[in-house]
Order: structure tokens, then sequence, then C-alpha cells
């Protein structure tokens, strides 16, 4: 996870605005034990080709590729607690 941090090339979302998650119907696999809808969660976390970092209601982080032009397949990298993923962040920015 911190290698897909690091090499991910990973830009806050406020970076870039166009960025949008709206696949109607897309769920992903959260570390919580649910799924969510793409379009419904938060991110807070882009990167290129099509990768969100979301956040959702109980705590959980996970980055998630949307791969496909036509017919949108979601792939889950990784997921994991707020905290953690705060800890990693920490750790690869005094690097
Ligand atoms: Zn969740």
């Amino acid at each position: 996870m911190v290698y897909e941090l690091v090499s991910g090339r990973w830009a806050p979302k406020s970076a870039n605005p166009m960025f949008s998650s709206d696949y109607p119907g897309l769920t992903y696999k959260c570390g919580c034990g649910e799924e969510h809808l793409l379009s419904y969660t938060k991110f807070i976390m882009v990167a290129a080709p099509v990768k969100f970092v979301f956040v959702c209601d109980n705590e959980y982080l996970t980055g998630v590729r949307v791969k496909g032009i036509f017919r949108q397949k979601s792939i889950e990298l990784w997921t994991c607690k707020n905290e953690l993923y705060l800890e990693v962040v920490e750790k690869v920015n005094s690097e």
C-alpha cells in the first residue's frame, strides 16, 4: 500500500476538480464489510488514469481503480482503517 501511494501519483481531490466518481450502479467492496456505491461515496484522493480513494461512513478508506470505458468495473487496490492511512501518509511524507 505504501508503494501504491508513492508510485500511484495520488493527488488531493481539490487539485483535480474535474474528477468525478459518477459511475451509476458501480460498487466497491469496502474494508468495513459492506459494499458502497461509487457515486454516493466521498473520495479524498484521485490518480490517473481512473483511481480514487474513497472514505466511507465507517471510517474505512479504500483505493479503487475503475477499468473499462463502456462497461466499467471497479477493482479494489487496498483498504484500511482511517488511522492507519494517516500513519502511512505521515511515513511517506517524512521519508
Ligand atoms: Zn465501508
